[in-house]
């Protein structure tokens, strides 16, 4: 396995307020380790309440007085797509950065992640002139619209597993609003964050309307949730944080977004294209180190094709390349961290402990990095941590159906509601299954397909609001009503 880690220039390590790079005020800085070596890859500034209260006066001010809201709104598009070419032209260094701080494959951050980013910010772009309120026929002599206005300073606050994605994610729509933003990278990937701010400022983003504060989630993040001068919070990350964040926002009724994790179901019927739905199961579970809230952790297969399936599954699994992110040969890269790592060998630990046979994996890779075996456990029954829980790792829990009405109450039993997928040639029972699974996205012969267009977000606890097409845009918007005498 060859260790060539290449050396990409970090140049971005401060806080990113109101156009400018500053240290944290209280001078502390965190590591920001490479899960694939274990070794410190750069010290970043570790911001906190204090840092806060001036990016959000940044943004606020940026918002209230600023011109980003009240540019024409064709000349903020321009200006969002002047920030995508910037990134196309450095994106081979921000994928080295993107895979060093994460640890994803690099063709994984170069090919998949990145041109995803690119193009949902260029989507978002295009919708910056076609935000439009409507005229409403109200009774008397009135002349009643609505304008769609900008919900204010946004608050965002994103995990590690994507980290570029999940800043496209929430820029795209938020800069497309007019909307002024505050946001707070993960503590182990907030390096790409902070290039692509500096790439914003150089297509021309006024100063203060993006604002970038690393730090921890307990003290930058609360900070930011907490702030009456945040009109907006959105979220992506664990459920347990989601439920404190609303805690600490009902007291200022912010808005809010939360994009959570999930269990989903990946169902395969005995007269699917099996190949297909083999390659769908792997995928599934294991994109990403099987670091994905829509990971199809749950694998229900048809009885009668269970034996043979499963073995395609395994020998996938089996033959899946887990190594050096920088190799191009690579399809599996480490874990994010420590605490991740530890967190997914403990439940590999409990499915053998709960009586589920580990039928390939199970095992660290090598002594140094993150790396897990891509694992595959057989004869899962619903009631374990196994079937359960989120595990958030390259982990697959194989379970057996045969009847379609237990096996729609068996994949509707989680708290969770994210995503679903049905692997069948039969068409009414794939339209049936997509509208009786409770999730908000429901794949039908194929797995992880997103579009930028496309809203994607969950039922039940895996959150609530969209994110991705228009109903995205809607959640930086207000609906103001205004009503004419006409008399
Ligand atoms: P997390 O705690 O939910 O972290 C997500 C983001 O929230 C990070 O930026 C985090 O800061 C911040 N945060 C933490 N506590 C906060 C608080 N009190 N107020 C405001 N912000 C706060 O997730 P995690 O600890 O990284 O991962 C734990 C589990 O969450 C995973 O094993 C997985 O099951 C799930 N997860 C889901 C997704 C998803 O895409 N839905 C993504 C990541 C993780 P720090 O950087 O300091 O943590
Ligand atoms: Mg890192």
């Amino acid at each position: 396995m060859p260790h060539s880690v290449p050396n990409p220039n970090i140049r971005q390590t401060q806080m990113f307020i109101n156009g400018q790079w500053i240290p944290s005020q209280s001078g502390k800085t965190f590591d920001t380790i490479n899960p694939a070596n274990e070794e410190v890859i750069a010290q970043v500034a570790e911001g906190d309440a204090v840092d806060v209260e001036c990016a959000v006066e940044a943004a606020r001010r940026a918002f209230d007085e600023g011109p980003w809201p009240r540019l024409n709104a064709r000349e903020r598009g321009k200006i969002m797509h002047r920030f995508c070419d910037l990134i196309d032209e450095e994106i081979d260094e921000l994928a080295a950065i993107e895979s060093l701080d994460n640890g994803k494959p690099l063709k994984d951050a170069r090919y998949v992640d990145i041109p995803l980013a690119v193009e949902c910010i260029r989507y978002y772009a295009g919708w910056a002139d076609k935000i439009q309120g409507t005229t409403i026929p109200v009774n008397g002599d009135f002349l009643c619209y609505t304008r769609r206005e900008p919900v204010g300073v946004a608050g965002q606050i994103i995990p590690w597993n994507f980290p570029i994605l999940m800043v496209a994610w929430k820029w795209g729509p938020a800069l497309a609003a007019g909307c002024t933003l505050v946001m707070k990278p993960a503590e182990q990937t907030p390096l790409t964050c902070l290039r692509l701010a500096r790439l914003a400022q150089k297509a021309g983003v006024p100063d203060g309307v993006i604002n970038v504060v690393p730090g921890f989630g307990p003290t930058a993040g609360a900070a930011i949730v907490k702030h009456p001068g945040v009109d907006k919070i959105a979220f992506t990350g664990s459920g347990e944080t989601a439920k404190t964040i609303m805690r600490q926002s009902a007291d200022t009724m912010k808005r809010m977004t939360l994009e959570l994790g999930g269990k989903s179901p990946n169902i395969v019927f005995a007269d699917a294209s099996l190949e297909a739905a083999a390659e769908g199961a792997h995928i599934g579970i294991h994109l990403n180190q099987g670091q994905c809230c829509c990971a199809g952790s749950r694998l229900f297969v048809e009885d009668s094709i269970h034996d043979s399936f499963v073995e395609k599954v395994v020998e996938l699994s089996r033959k899946r390349r887990v190594g050096n992110p920088f190799d191009p040969a690579t399809e599996q890269g480490p874990q994010v961290d420590r605490a991740q790592f530890e967190k997914i060998m403990s439940y590999i630990e409990k499915g053998q402990e709960e009586g589920a046979v580990c039928a390939t994996g199970g095992q660290r890779v090598g002594d140094r990095g993150f790396f897990v075996e891509p694992t595959v456990f057989t004869e899962v029954h619903d009631e374990m941590a196994i079937a359960r829980d989120e595990i958030f790792g390259p982990v697959l829990s194989v379970l057996r159906f045969s009847d379609v009405d237990e096996l729609v109450r068996r994949a509707n039993a989680t708290t969770f509601g994210l995503a679903a997928a049905v692997w069948t040639r039969n068409v009414s029972k794939a339209h049936t299954l997509a509208s009786r699974l409770r999730a908000g996205t429901v794949w039908v012969n194929c797995y992880d397909v997103f579009d930028a267009a496309a809203p994607f977000g969950g039922f039940k606890q895996s959150g609530f609001g969209r994110e991705l097409g228009q109903r995205g845009l809607d959640t930086y918007l207000e609906d103001k009503t205004v009503t004419v005498s006409l008399g």
